[in-house]
C-alpha cells in the first residue's frame, strides 16, 4: 500500500505511544472515538483491519473483507471486533469509563464510505 498520509499531530503523538503501551492498557485512538485495549489496537494495525485514514486525522475500520456478510460474520474484521469489544474481558468500572469518554473528541469516520483503503 502506497501511503502519502500525512498524520496529525496528535495522531502521530498517538502512534508513538502506542507501541509502549502494555495490552491490557486502555487507549483511546483518534478516530475510533472509544476505549480500547492497546494490544487490540496494534493487533488490529498490524492485520491491517485497522488503517490510518487518508484524513491523517485518525485510525479507521479499513473495508470489510471479501467473505464478510451482514449477519453472523466469522470475517477477520468481525471476529476482530467481537474480541475487541467483549466487555468481559477486561472490567473497567463505569465511573472510568465516563472519566475516559468524556476526554475525548467524539468523531466517527464511516466504516466502508471513504475510499483509499483497496
Ligand atoms: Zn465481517
Amino acid at each position: 500500500m502506497v501511503s502519502n498520509i500525512t498524520p496529525s499531530e496528535r495522531l502521530s503523538a498517538f502512534l508513538q505511544y502506542l507501541p509502549t503501551t502494555r495490552d491490557e492498557e486502555l487507549v483511546s485512538p483518534p478516530g475510533l472515538g472509544s476505549v480500547w485495549r492497546a494490544g487490540d489496537i496494534r493487533n488490529g494495525l498490524k492485520r491491517q483491519i485497522l488503517v490510518v485514514h487518508h484524513s491523517g486525522q485518525g485510525i479507521a475500520f479499513a473495508a470489510f473483507p471479501s467473505g464478510h456478510r451482514a449477519k453472523d460474520c466469522r470475517c477477520v474484521t468481525c471476529l476482530w471486533e467481537y474480541s475487541a469489544s467483549d466487555p468481559h474481558s477486561q472490567p473497567l468500572s463505569r465511573e472510568r469509563m465516563m472519566q475516559l469518554t468524556a476526554k475525548l473528541r467524539r468523531f466517527r469516520f464511516a466504516q466502508t464510505a471513504e475510499a483509499g483503503f483497496e
